[in-house]
């Protein structure tokens, strides 16, 4: 099997919340997305996205998604599929870095070898454990009552997980802000609820130290990506009883190992294109699954495509390493596939259907932007 074709798709995809807020004073109102469709020469097609979280988040950009998929796609075609650790040696020796790009490439080679070989992707990448996936919710930063609202919508809505976001600047209302957040947000919690404080790189260990001295006793939660440097973190990690993972410090697979070496975090956060795709992501579910970290599974954002992908990694993460994974279809205004794996009692099951499972609306995506060909 060789791939005949590839094909570059574009879309904005509008948060469906109005205006997301991250810390830092970070504002996103909508999000640039790449989706490429890959096809075999028997006709075989496959379907990936990457979707970044605006170009302030991590080093990664939309134009410079479709600049680095350009920069591979015309070394890829004639290549087997298939072959997922080769294809991903082809793309690095065409393009360093930029794991954004190598994403929706993977990910469509993934989709497109299972619908050849009429298995879900879930069971390429080692088998469904069955379980009821755990989604949790993103509560973007706001006042602590209104943050404390969304959180009842998405237990309203079955989600029993919640990640909410602080990291509030000194004029903002600073570590004190950010506590009686976590503590408005925590207020009504149920038996069997999670919390993840989320302040994606935006503490310094000042604030951060300061933020958890104003907790009320005993508040049972994780904080995420404390801080947006090695060496804060982990001087913060020598401080803190509070368990730690990391998100956006944790992308390449020599992060990961970096994390277990230093003892720096107790998971990460696995999104899907910062990894660089379903390849590594498998790698760095292995290599934490090796070392006893848990896993939460995500992307940064994106549409139904994205989340399939999610879906199927996370349903290969034993329920005891896996913290949950994000339900990236809510928070766009824009469907791009149906995928059946509705949110039923606090999570989804992923289709049992080839592939990703899912089908693309061809309407929506409209015509591809560029197209590479044998
Ligand atoms: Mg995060």
């Amino acid at each position: 099997m060789k791939i005949q074709t590839i094909e570059l798709y574009q879309l904005d995809l509008p948060f469906a919340g109005g205006v997301y807020h991250l810390s830092g004073g970070r504002e996103y109102r909508s999000f640039d997305a790449s989706f490429i469709r890959v096809v075999a020469d028997d006709g075989t097609d496959g379907w990936g996205e990457s979707t970044p979280f605006g170009a302030t988040y991590i080093a990664a950009h939309a134009r410079g998604v479709r600049a680095g998929i350009a920069e591979m796609a015309p070394a890829l075609l004639g290549r087997d599929p298939r072959h997922l650790d080769r294809l991903n040696d082809a793309m690095d020796n065409t393009l360093v870095g930029h794991n954004h790009a190598k994403t929706a490439i993977d990910v469509a080679c993934w989709d497109l070898f299972g619908k050849s070989v009429g298995m879900p992707v879930c069971d390429l990448l080692g088998g469904n454990t069955g379980q009821r996936l755990p989604v949790i919710s993103s509560i973007h930063a706001g006042t602590p009552e209104d943050m404390r609202a969304r959180v009842q919508d998405h237990r309203g809505r079955g989600y029993r997980g919640h990640s909410i976001k602080v990291g509030a600047l000194d004029h903002e209302g600073g570590p004190a802000l950010d506590a009686a957040r976590i503590a408005a947000c925590l207020a009504d919690r149920q038996e069997g609820e999670f919390f993840l404080v989320d302040a994606n790189g935006g503490l310094t260990p000042e604030t951060a130290l300061r933020m958890l001295n104003l907790l009320p006793d005993g508040a049972d939660i994780v904080l995420e990506a404390p801080c947006q440097t090695w060496r804060e973190t982990m001087s913060l990690r020598q401080r803190c009883a509070v368990p730690i993972i990391l998100d956006e410090l944790a992308q390449s697979d020599g992060d990961i190992a970096q994390i277990i070496a230093g003892d720096v975090a107790d998971g990460i956060g696995l999104k899907i294109s910062k990894a660089g795709g379903l390849t590594h992501g498998r790698r760095h579910r292995d290599i934490c699954l090796a070392a006893g970290l848990t896993v939460s599974v995500q992307d940064t954002v994106g549409s139904t495509i994205a989340f399939a992908a999610i879906a199927h990694l996370g349903a290969t993460v034993p329920a005891r390493a896996l913290r949950c994974i994000l339900d990236c279809r809510d928070m766009v205004t824009v469907c791009t596939a149906r995928f059946e794996a509705p949110v039923q009692d606090g999570g989804v099951l992923v289709p049992d259907a080839p592939g990703l499972g899912i089908a693309v609306d061809r309407d929506v995506m409209g015509s591809p932007r560029e197209v590479w060909s044998l």
